[in-house]
């Protein structure tokens, strides 16, 4: 298989260092709801998870949550909770989003706040190898020094001048020069604190997933991945620490990186105050019309949340589903070779997981499968073949269920019932039929072939 590094910038052939595959993907800070850029993280990552398990790979994936930093304090203050009431809560949120968008979960999630001691040790062994040093103004924070990794700036490509020009450096006193990050933040007074050998505070962002990729996967990982916004600070940051603290090149072997989901052009993101959050989108949308518009487009590029379009995936998805379970009308004899779609489809996957192409393999074969029902071929294998490739994606096929309670048959029946009262003239049966129906989330759009529908 062939992926997409950001440290090397180009594909190249993987396979894992060990017997399984290590994955350390970062996880969401615990102080909000999750939106539909983490769902387009997640389902990337679940995808490739999956895909190795396909190929026959054991997969470890680690992600992790970010359960202590300054908007956890600011969110808790806002609910009038205590930071460990906000964390639990959305940690809570976020695996019953993901469940329901059938993100299967991570083989560990580690909390940066169980695993201080691990954090500790290696903030200790930086110090002592002269890679960090505690803050000059004795606040009680502890910095890296950038300065004594001559590599610094690798991933995300550039030198630490250019990377302080449109950085914010705050003005820290403790700081022997300004492109030196906090592995440690003393905490100011009714904040969160743990005991440390420079007095109370909390780890600083970049230092929990370096500790926690060497706690549970060692100090080489096989792939780590995150969102694009990801690669300058917070990665560029934990692969110093890493690297300065093991000795061991390269902390990660392959760097995946996913394309930000855009609104109208804009990132998505919470100061910008433009976030649909998993919740909302699965409100409206089944959990395979949603992973199906995310992976319509390639993970590196960016994707537009567009109603719209996740609509045309929900008639999308229902095509699939319909040719997963409809019946011959006659018995030919024959049967549909499914072997030339998978070789298709796993050819499209090797592609650094180019899951539009493999999607349309999938499209195909529905077709296919339409095209043998009328001939009267035998579809069950076809059939088979089509779920085990489509469970590849994370998608069920599973018909939704529904905000008003109606399954596809209830509405397809409530449609037959309508044209009835219209060609009989009533028109005001049709019409409460067809308001009915809105009233649990159907909209109908009336042509010369026909009725269509749709769930909004
Ligand atoms: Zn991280």
């Amino acid at each position: 298989m062939k992926l997409y590094s950001t440290l090397t910038r180009d594909k190249r052939d993987f396979e894992p260092a060990g017997d399984a595959v290590t994955i350390y993907v970062c996880g969401i800070t615990t102080s909000n709801s999750s939106h539909v850029g983490h769902a387009l993280s997640a389902v990337v990552f679940d995808v490739l998870h999956r895909y190795l398990e396909f190929r026959g790979y054991t997969v470890r994936r680690v992600q992790n949550f970010t359960d202590i930093d300054d908007k956890i304090i600011a969110s808790a203050r806002d609910q009038g909770l205590s930071t460990e009431e906000v964390a639990e809560k959305y940690v809570q949120e976020f695996f019953r989003d993901m469940d329901d968008l059938n993100v299967r979960r991570a083989t560990e999630h580690p909390r940066a706040t169980e695993e201080i001691p691990a954090i500790l040790r290696m903030i200790e062994g930086l110090i002592e190898q002269g890679r960090a040093y505690p803050a000059t103004d004795n606040s009680g924070s502890v910095y890296f020094r950038v300065k004594s990794d001559p590599e610094y700036g690798k991933l995300s490509g550039r030198s630490v001048d250019e990377l302080l020009e449109g950085v914010r450096i705050d003005v820290e006193p403790g700081k022997e020069a300004p492109a030196d990050f906090a592995l440690w933040k003393s905490s100011k007074p009714g904040e969160p604190s743990w005991d440390s050998p420079w007095g109370g505070g909390r780890p600083g962002w970049h230092i929990e997933c370096s500790a926690m990729a060497l706690e549970y996967l060692g100090e080489t990982i096989d792939i780590h991945g995150g969102g694009l916004d990801l690669v300058f600070p917070h990665h560029e940051n934990e692969l110093t620490q890493s690297e300065s603290f093991t000795g061991q090149k390269p902390f990660a072997r392959f760097w995946v990186h996913n394309g930000l989901l855009r609104l109208d052009g804009a990132k998505m993101s919470k100061s910008l105050g433009n976030l649909v959050t998993v919740r909302e989108a699965l409100e409206s949308y089944s959990a395979d019309a949603i992973r199906m518009y995310i992976l319509t487009s390639h993970y590196r590029s960016p994707l537009i949340y567009d109603q719209d379009n996740i609509g045309t995936q929900e008639r999308a998805a229902r095509r699939l589903r319909q040719a997963a379970s409809v019946t011959s009308r006659a018995d030919s004899g024959d049967s549909i070779d499914p072997a030339p779609f998978r070789e298709r489809f796993v050819e499209a996957m090797e592609d650094d997981l180019n899951t539009p192409q493999a999607l349309a393999v999938i499209f195909d074969l529905a077709h296919e499968i339409n095209r043998g029902r009328d001939a009267g071929h035998e579809l069950a294998g076809a059939q088979a073949e089509m779920r085990t490739l489509a469970d590849v994606l994370g998608l069920t096929l599973a018909e939704p269920a529904s905000k008003g309670g109606l399954s596809d048959e209830d509405v397809e029946a409530r449609l037959a019932s309508r044209a009835q009262a219209r060609a009989n003239q009533d028109f005001a049966a049709a019409d409460a039929i067809r308001d009915e129906l809105i009233e649990a989330g159907v909209v109908l759009e009336d042509g010369p072939g026909g009725t269509i529908w749709s769930r909004v």
